[in-house]
């Protein structure tokens, strides 16, 4: 079970680092990967550093490898810092900046490229019958060919930030038709206002772990959440 912790632009400088000494003092039996803002990176993976189960992670890298890309972050500057996992094609960023799949695609490129597994975020924007949902979800997978090597975010829009939990029936389809279509071995979290109250629904969901926002920016809510899941 893989919890990826997203701080978002959340968070002080000194606040980030106090979470990520926080966090650590959890003593989390389940592996967690930490993607603070870009600009706290260096200092937080320090933190993280001989902690046993924290993963440094990073919310989002450029589609390009270099050059002249202002304000971009590329993969290969990632790797050097450390970084093993980042988060691509998060609906936030994926609206902010009207990425295309394409787009994303090319970052999850640049990622295995540098020794960096993408967490691929893919969700419907509007709740629709969980046929077109499914339908939709395996056809947006489609643009990405080197799937087997990375994971998959399963993130309604309408579920991140809302405090509205989807039905977990509705989630375990989505999960069983990814594995169908794509491999029984392929990994999916979900991720939308999982919290302390509502991540053990998903127990029976074939989850390999869950992407989490606001419930693991504070350590109080961050504990609750890993004391529910049995830590
Ligand atoms: P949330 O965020 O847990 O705050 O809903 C999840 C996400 O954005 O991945």
């Amino acid at each position: 079970m893989l919890l990826v912790s997203n701080w978002k632009m959340n968070l002080s400088h000194a606040e980030a680092l106090t979470l990520a000494d926080g966090i650590g003092n959890l003593n989390s039996k389940f592996p967690i990967v930490i993607c603070p803002s870009f600009v706290h990176i260096p200092d937080v993976y320090n933190k993280l550093k001989g902690k046993a189960n924290l993963i440094p992670g990073a919310q989002d890298c450029s589609a390009n490898g270099f050059g002249a890309h202002t304000g971009e972050v590329s993969a290969k500057m990632l790797a050097e810092l450390g970084c093993k996992y980042v988060i691509v094609g998060h609906a936030e960023k994926r609206k902010a900046c009207n990425e295309s799949y394409e787009i994303i695609n090319q970052k999850t490129i640049n990622a295995l490229n540098n020794q960096i597994t993408p967490i691929i975020c893919v969700g419907e924007r509007k709740k629709a019958p969980i046929k077109v949902t499914t339908q939709q979800i395996i056809d947006d997978l489609k643009a990405f060919p080197n799937l087997a090597e990375c994971i998959i975010a399963y993130e309604p829009n309408w579920a991140i930030g809302s405090n509205i939990t989807p039905n977990p029936q509705d989630v375990l389809q989505i999960i069983c038709a990814i594995k169908q279509s794509y491999g029984e071995k392929m990994q999916v979290m979900y991720g939308g206002s999982v919290n302390e109250d509502n991540v053990k629904l998903f127990h029976n969901c074939d989850l390999s772990g869950f992407l989490l926002g606001g419930s693991s920016q504070k350590i109080e809510t961050f504990k609750n959440l890993l004391n529910a899941l049995g830590n």
